[in-house]
């Protein structure tokens, strides 16, 4: 194994910075304390981080019961840098310019456009160009972008779309030919599990299942993504819920998503109802009004999910599962469902809940891919 001093010292800054972000402000006597470093390299690191403007003085704060001079204050400066988060959807394209600490600067989003292999790079570079209008002065200025991509990825490269023909195009190299910051793709159910760890959540592990006419679920630990070694990590849309059941595109029989997704839900309805055009809006009507024939499918539907839920959480244990679909987030009362049929000893410690982040989560899970690249961070938190 090889070590150098540079690398010992570019680890050293790492943890001095991603303390100063835990701790919100801190001084550098404290830094000391908490990293066991001496005052010497804290000294060091911070006047360095400083002059990159990572970091800035705020402050005095108190003097220790011994007295003795008052210490300066230090916080991260969440003004240094910029990123970019893209969201490619089946037929739209939305995208952010972001400070590196999520507070979004402008968001552009183009709908009802054709995505396919000749017209994605352009409107990602018109999207680009539009939003490089705002771009205010920075220290860094553009430190990366993230694209988030509807299908599944390994390694920055598109290996399948169902829902768009993306997967014969070098997304990545175009991307990395014509732009100077670091590019990453990723899976958008990936991407808004790292938004929620990073900008929702204080747990240490995460799922967040994506209901939409799929399910689709990321698994975040200590800021890590557990993509799989072909990063279909968390498919869990396709694990079989009835053997010989409903055929799956996939080429399964049964899958979870042919009978808890928004797809299999609306369809139950307009074919109970026979009514058409089905969505959460009407849902959420139909609740409200009590009707019986919709709780009944609502219950079975969120039946279903409870089972998904109880099959992932008995895989990656995880401390919280965050649920992110427009259904559950109208009509909560599914949640307290979810969490009341979780019932066995392995399962019973879960919290199940809706997405704080919403909308956002994937947009904001692609600013922490590019924001822990440039900060040399993985346990990223930006949690006021
Ligand atoms: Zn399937």
């Amino acid at each position: 194994m090889i070590t150098s001093k540079y690398t010992i010292r570019e680890r050293n800054e790492a943890i001095i910075l991603q303390k100063i972000i835990d701790e919100n402000i801190v001084s550098r006597a404290n830094l000391a304390t908490i990293t066991n470093l001496n005052k010497a390299s804290v000294s060091a690191i911070t006047k360095k981080l400083m002059e990159e403007e990572l970091i800035k003085e705020v402050g005095i704060g108190n003097a220790s019961s011994q007295g003795g001079r008052k210490p300066v204050l230090l916080t991260f400066n969440r003004r240094s840098s910029l990123v970019l988060a893209l969201d490619i959807g089946t037929n739209y394209v939305e995208g952010v310019l972001s400070f590196i600490d999520g507070t979004f600067i402008e968001t552009i989003k183009k709908r009802k456009i054709d995505i396919n292999e000749q017209t994605v790079i352009t409107h990602i570079r018109e999207i680009i160009s539009e939003l490089s209008e705002y771009t205010p002065e920075t220290r860094h200025g553009v430190v990366g972008m993230t694209v988030a991509i509807h299908g599944i990825v390994v390694n920055n490269e598109i290996v399948y779309t169902p829902n768009y023909p993306l997967d014969h195009i070098k997304l990545f190299d175009e991307l990395s030919n014509s732009f100077d910051f670091p590019i990453f793709l990723e899976n958008e159910a990936n991407l808004a599990a790292l938004g929620e760890y990073t900008f929702s959540s204080k747990f240490n592990s995460l799922v967040s299942i994506s209901i939409h006419g799929g399910i689709g679920a990321g698994i975040v630990e200590n800021g890590l993504l557990r993509n799989g070694k072909h990063g279909k990590a968390g498919e869990i849309g396709h694990s079989i819920l009835f053997p010989g059941g409903k055929q799956c595109p996939c080429g399964n029989e049964g899958c979870l998503e042919r009978y808890a997704s928004h797809r299999a839900l609306y369809d139950q309805i307009e074919d109970t109802l026979n009514v058409h055009n089905i969505n959460s809006d009407r849902i959420k009507e139909y609740y409200d009004e009590n009707n019986q024939q919709v709780k009944e499918i609502l219950l079975e539907n969120a039946n279903y999910l409870s089972i998904g839920i109880n099959n992932l959480s008995s895989l990656y244990d995880p401390e919280i599962v965050v649920i992110n679909s427009s259904v559950y987030q109208k009509i909560p009362e599914l949640i307290d469902y979810l969490n009341k049929n979780l019932v066995s000893r392995f399962t019973r410690d879960v919290i199940v809940m809706n997405s704080p982040l919403q909308s956002s989560a994937t947009l904001l899970g692609a600013v922490t891919k590019s924001a822990q690249n440039f900060l040399n961070i993985q346990n990223l938190k930006f949690i006021d």
